[in-house]
């Protein structure tokens, strides 16, 4: 069996740390029981290692390319998309009515873990043609979801998210691509967008673009943003498809992801686009922050899984390469003696338990986040919206952590495997690239930091992080019940106590109206906060360890508990104590990155 990922360590995440059953006890999920979700989970395991792993290698040596004006994507995608539409893997969160199974956000997230670890690069066109789908279902008219949605769950029809342009990538607030009204409801699109993932390819018939453009007079900035659902071919009346007037002009090659297909798109060169308005006018930035929202999770949990194989490839490497020889207690080695595994060796091993620290870590934070996502949909009065608040707050970090933070720990992989770490022979090296892209696409890290700090921080009065406080005080009563994670338990709560002293002394910046110094060292707000998050849940998987541990309920081998433990105790050894550094940064009031009279970097 292929070995990329531990289904133990996502089951015990599941169903013990974030306690699937309380989720299923809503109505919306009564189909749905833990038996059969672990069935869901051995079955998406195997699909996983037939049709997903044994082409990541291949995807990335005969990357995606643009010929004679088509994009050339491997065989495989088309195969998967229809078995995704197959077994309702497309828009599985959906209502019955719309065409989903009403899955649970926790469980369509742990199954998207399974094969994005086994290629990250296919996942990502199943993923927008469900999020575009969501799109249409949630805000379009009957008639515009009927057009579009069928065939876009049967994975017959593919979906893009079309944000992106030239002049406008982070700053949103600057699109151009423009929208005028016709006599029969729709309108003519004209304009283009860049860097759009999973855009074009010959498996699926048609593609639906959720683009973002603007009706002529309307305001400027995000206030006079539109949606639009525009197809590359427009249904005929005699149930046809005809030219919809949107080309493909080429495809960005890439450092990583070469299989993952990143279109340039040109609308209405032929005065010939026609787009169907989705919900109001100059809605359309917050409708689609909604697939932005879940999207950002998603890229989480692909950067997450990611940095998962890897570590699971290095892990396999460290117990199969000898070198060297363990040294004896006085410093000496033995010459004659037989070399030992690398594993054995202090440093290797630190590196090994700095990527399971990260990648468990960042495994549970996504899924505290998906979990969330499920209360806000389905608990009622102050849950909901404290729910809802807890995956505000969430989301930035839920995208960040695994990103940055995943990267570090595929490259503590790659250096486990020496100098073939940097050969094509070995899988890290692509790891390593594939990655590289998480922390850029769906808003960079510095945007998700200044979001973090200046938005979700600070909304209604400080709300989600004092929500964040008492969970994590929670956290900290439950572990301290055992003694042997008193200590940990101890250290977070007074880090805790210092996250009030940093919003103490960043809060007057704000309030003085000086939003630059207020954020500047945003991302390093994003580090620190992120860290504390990650040893929050570290303590919750070291508790439901110790309780299995301590009641003999175990349903794993006792070293599976024992290495929960041992990694949470890693994790506050060698990576909560860094927060004291970063801490000392955001107290510092020395400012060095704010633009002055005159340009000091040259
Ligand atoms: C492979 C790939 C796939 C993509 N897929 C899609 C897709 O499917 N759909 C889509 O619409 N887009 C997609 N994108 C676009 C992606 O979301 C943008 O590249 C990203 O949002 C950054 O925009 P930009 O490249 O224009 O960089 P810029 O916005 O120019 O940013 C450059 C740097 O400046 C920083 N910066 C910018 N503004 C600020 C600010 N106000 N404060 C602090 N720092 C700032 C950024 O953090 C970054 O470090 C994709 C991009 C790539 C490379």
């Amino acid at each position: 069996m292929a070995n990329y990922m531990s289904v133990e360590t996502l089951k015990f995440l599941m169903n013990n740390v974030h306690d699937l059953n309380e989720v299923l006890k809503a109505k919306r999920y009564e189909d749905y029981d833990q038996e059969s979700v672990d069935i869901l989970v051995d079955s998406i395991k195997d699909w996983a290692d037939k049709e997903f792993y044994p082409y990541f290698t291949e995807m990335d040596e005969k990357p995606v390319v643009y010929q004679d004006g088509k994009i050339i994507v491997h065989p495989q995608i088309g195969k998967v998309m229809k078995q995704a539409g197959e077994q309702g893997f497309l828009g599985p969160t959906f209502d019955y009515e719309d065409g989903g199974t009403q899955m649970p956000h926790l469980v369509q997230a742990g199954l998207n873990h399974i094969i994005e670890a086994a290629n990250n690069n296919i996942p990502g066109y199943i993923g927008l043609t469900s999020g575009a789908a969501q799109l249409v279902v949630n805000f379009a008219t009957q008639e515009i979801k009927d057009m579009f949605v069928p065939k876009m769950l049967t994975g017959e029809w593919a979906g893009t998210m079309a944000l992106t342009e030239p002049q406008a990538g982070s700053s949103l607030s600057d699109i151009v691509t423009s929208a005028k009204p016709n006599e029969d409801g729709t309108y003519n699109i004209e304009g283009q967008k860049i860097f759009i993932s999973g855009g074009d390819h010959e498996y699926c018939d048609n593609f639906v673009h959720l683009t973002l453009a603007r009706i002529e007079g309307a305001p400027a900035g995000t206030k006079g943003i539109s949606l639009f659902a525009v197809p590359k071919h427009r249904p005929t009346e005699g149930g046809g498809l005809e030219s919809n007037d949107v080309i493909t002009a080429g495809d960005f090659q890439k450092l990583g992801q070469r299989g993952y297909a990143t279109t340039h798109l040109v609308y209405g060169e032929n005065n010939n686009c026609k787009g169907w308005l989705v919900g109001a006018p100059n809605k359309g930035l917050k409708y689609m922050f909604l697939m932005m929202n879940g999207a950002r999770i998603d890229v989480g949990m692909t950067a997450t899984s990611t940095a998962t194989a890897a570590y699971h490839a290095s892990l396999q490497y460290a117990n199969e390469r000898p070198q060297g020889r363990k040294m004896s207690s006085d410093g000496s080695k033995d010459a004659s003696a037989e070399q030992t595994l690398i594993i054995n060796h202090p440093d290797v091993r630190r590196m090994l338990l700095l990527q399971k620290a990260i990648v468990e870590g960042s495994l549970s934070l996504v899924l505290e986040a998906a979990k969330q996502s499920d209360f806000a949909h389905t608990a009622e009065g102050d849950f909901k919206e404290d729910s809802h608040d807890r995956l505000e707050f969430l989301t930035p970090i839920a995208k960040t952590y695994p990103s940055e933070m995943g990267r570090i720990a595929i490259n503590n992989g790659l250096q486990i495997f020496g100098g073939y770490g940097f050969c094509m022979d070995f899988p890290l090296q692509q790891y390593y690239r594939d990655i590289r892209i998480m922390s850029l696409y769906e808003g960079t890290t510095g945007i998700q930091s200044l979001d973090l700090l200046g938005r979700k921080s600070t909304m209604k009065n400080g709300k989600a992080l004092q929500l964040l406080g008492k969970d994590v005080m929670e956290a900290v009563e439950a572990a301290k019940t055992y003694d042997e994670l008193k200590p940990y338990a101890d250290k977070l709560a007074s880090k805790m106590q210092e996250v009030q002293e940093v919003m103490m002394a960043l809060l007057p910046h704000a309030m003085k109206g000086d939003f630059q110094r207020f954020l500047s060292d945003a991302t390093i707000f994003m580090e620190y906060m992120g860290t504390l998050v990650i040893a929050w849940q570290w303590l919750k998987m070291a508790t439901h360890a110790k309780e299995a541990l301590v009641t003999g309920n175990l349903i794993y081998s006792s070293e599976f508990y024992e290495s929960k433990i041992h990694t949470m105790k890693f994790f506050f050894k060698y990576e909560v104590a860094r927060t004291s550094g970063l801490k000392d940064i955001l107290l510092d009031p020395e400012v060095l990155t704010i633009l002055k009279e005159k340009e000091l970097i040259s």
